[in-house]
């Protein structure tokens, strides 16, 4: 590092962060720099949609550390920068206001950017993505001033949206292309609870309804209107129809991006140097065996420690079994694995009462286990499916059954 060049690090996301953070843990002696584009300093994205939007949780309590954290830490965390290119062989990152950075190692963090509705009236005021603290802030003042809200997709953000406005007292109308909620992420079991959920606190849910219009009045989005004519009344519109993974700069400079910058086990590109974590980044999954793309937390934070720890000379193969969470009204979801191409599905617990998990079977093999309000399941599939411990399915559907005894077995 003569020419003091050391690890920066693009994007202060989740990845983006742990990466930092997880190279001082290391040890890691060298210069880190963050340019984050954002001007807040890092924070957690997933109360955005809940607990913070409930005005149950301050936005200096969504950082994951405090400005002087980055600075005792010797991390350069630059706010409201933009990196615009790369200059791989000069080994330098081109920033917008004209400036370069030398680095051995170059992180890029630059997560994923919303999908945006391709139809007349969506540059409408009140019509809003929700993926920043500056788009919830603007949701919120909003809010506050509109009879009724629309939501344009059934994912998670959007049916977390949807459970904080129905808690607001606002009535809420889902609009969801495909035949039945969170089709995208979740079997059809799980998808009926939701529906169920939402439409016992009264949400509206219309599937199958593709949007082709916003109507606005003044400039403000006042109506929404569907494919079959009906028309939605909604002076505040949340679009959450997917993310689009930010591979602008990786593409640019000639990284091979499929639906993500394709990184190996260890987060590296195909250029030594450079290396990517988190919703921007598309592997190798051992656990799923074939590549995909992850956008959560975990992934996120377990990518940016992996990162670290080749940078720091620990080199350790990124293999974590994957888990999600979601909150929706008292309803507590955890995921762990992955459901899709399970062919068997079994419900331990009590689906009635709101309180099961579905076991997931592919070829006779657990693949994943979805809990709905049943945390020790979780902890406990989560165990399982990394030791590779199948119970079988009459042993996941008896509740009288102990799972736990599985793992002791295996371990004795
Ligand atoms: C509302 C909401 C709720 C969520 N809830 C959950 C949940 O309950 N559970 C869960 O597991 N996951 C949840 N997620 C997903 C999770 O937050 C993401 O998977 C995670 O934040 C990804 O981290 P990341 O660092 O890869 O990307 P991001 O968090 O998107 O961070 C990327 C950062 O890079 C910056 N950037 C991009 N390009 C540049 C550039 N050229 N120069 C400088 N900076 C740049 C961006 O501005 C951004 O700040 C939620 C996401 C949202 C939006």
């Amino acid at each position: 590092m003569g020419d003091g060049a050391g690890v920066v690090i693009v994007g202060g996301g989740q990845a983006g962060y742990q990466t930092a953070e997880s190279l001082r843990q290391l040890g890691f002696p060298g210069a880190i720099t963050v340019i984050a584009a954002e001007d807040f300093p890092p924070y957690q994205r997933p109360p955005l949609s809940k607990a913070y939007l409930l005005g149950e949780v301050d936005r200096h309590r969504l950082k994951f550390r405090t400005e002087e954290y980055y600075a005792e830490h010797g991390i350069d965390l630059r706010l409201g920068a933009e990196a615009t290119a790369i200059d791989r062989a000069g080994k330098r990152l081109l920033l917008a206001d004209g400036t370069s950075l030398a680095y051995s190692h170059l992180v890029l963090a630059t997560g994923a950017r919303v999908r945006l509705l391709p139809i007349p009236g969506a540059e409408l005021a009140g019509v809003h993505y929700l993926r920043s603290l500056a788009d919830v802030e603007a949701i919120e003042r909003r809010l506050g001033e509109v009879a009724a809200v629309a939501v344009i997709g059934a994912g998670f953000i959007g049916l977390e949206f949807a459970a904080v406005a129905r808690k607001l007292g606002k009535p809420v109308t889902v609009l969801e292309a495909a035949p039945r909620v969170m089709a995208r992420v979740v079997a059809p079991e799980l998808s009926a609870f939701f529906d169920e959920t939402h439409r016992a606190h009264g949400v509206d849910i219309h599937c199958d309804t593709a949007v082709v219009e916003i109507a606005g009045r003044d400039g403000q989005a006042a109506e929404v209107v569907c494919a079959d004519g009906h028309r939605v009344a909604a002076g505040l519109v949340v679009v959450g129809i997917g993310v689009i993974p930010e591979t602008g700069l990786a593409d640019a400079c000639g990284l091979t991006c499929d639906d993500g910058i394709v990184v190996d086990g260890h987060g590296s590109t195909d250029d030594p140097a450079i290396f990517a974590a988190g919703d921007c980044t598309s592997y190798h999954h051992p656990f799923a065996g074939r590549r995909i793309r992850l956008e959560s937390v975990q992934n996120a934070a377990d990518q940016g420690r992996t990162v670290a720890a080749a940078i720091a000379g620990q080199a350790r193969v990124y293999d974590t079994v994957p888990w999600f969470w979601s909150d929706q009204y008292d309803v507590k979801l955890q995921m762990v694995g992955l459901s899709a191409g399970c062919e068997k599905v079994v419900v331990r617990g009590d689906r009635a009462g709101g309180k099961f998990s579905l076991f997931h079977y592919r070829e006779g093999v657990l693949r994943a286990v979805d809990s709905v309000n049943r945390p020790a399941d979780h902890i406990l599939a989560r165990k399982l499916l990394a030791a590779g411990i199948s119970p079988t399915p009459e042993q996941a559907a008896d509740a009288d059954f102990k799972l736990k005894d599985l793992l002791g077995a295996a371990s004795a």
